[in-house]
């Protein structure tokens, strides 16, 4: 399984390596800024074929071990695999991985959240840090767009503004009010 995911990933590399010249072709008389954006798309692209085979192995792994409730240290019972979405500034992964449920106090748990340090967002730490850190001196929707030109990824206005309202940043909540009141 690890080998066959080595050689599709491989394939999937050269594939791009194919066209990444190719479109060097056709536009040879191309801008750094162009390059730069062709460049960005396919490097997320790349990278999160590669972040999708990371965390699927690792809950592979997870389901050959066995996991005590953190609550009770009873051996919680394997109960169902759900899907999962995660965005980070290398990129996006669909995967499925394991919940487990303990009988003895109800606790509920996917082990592969826990180590990675998922919570209900979809987006990364960093993404949420580099959002909210452009949302303090800026409207929703020009934060979403420089986020997308510095990053690649783009973050819907709506959702911008609702990291922003759910998370608590490290600044005064006095400063971030006087920031978001110039807006
Ligand atoms: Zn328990």
């Amino acid at each position: 399984m690890a080998n066959d995911r080595r050689e599709t990933f491989l394939a999937e590399a050269a594939r791009m390596y194919d066209e990444i010249m190719l479109w060097n072709e056709e536009h040879a008389e191309g801008s750094l800024e162009e390059l730069e954006s062709f460049l960005r798309e396919k490097r997320l692209a790349l990278m999160s074929h590669l972040l999708t085979n990371v965390l699927e192995l690792r809950a592979e792994k997870l389901a050959e071990e066995p996991h005590p409730s953190p609550s009770c240290g009873v051996l919680m019972a394997s109960e169902a695999l759900r899907a999962r979405y995660a965005q980070t500034l290398e990129g996006e992964a669909r995967f499925q991985r394991a919940y487990y449920s303990c009988r003895t106090c109800s606790e509920w748990i996917s082990p592969l959240d826990r180590h990675l340090g998922l919570d209900r967002s979809a987006w990364s730490r960093s993404i949420q840090e580099g959002i909210t850190a452009l949302r303090i001196s800026l409207p929703v929707r020009r934060a979403a767009n420089i986020f997308q030109d510095l990053t690649g990824i783009w973050i819907s206005p709506s959702t911008v503004y609702r990291l922003n309202h759910k998370k608590k940043t490290s600044l005064p909540l006095k400063q971030i009010k006087q920031a978001e009141e110039i807006w």
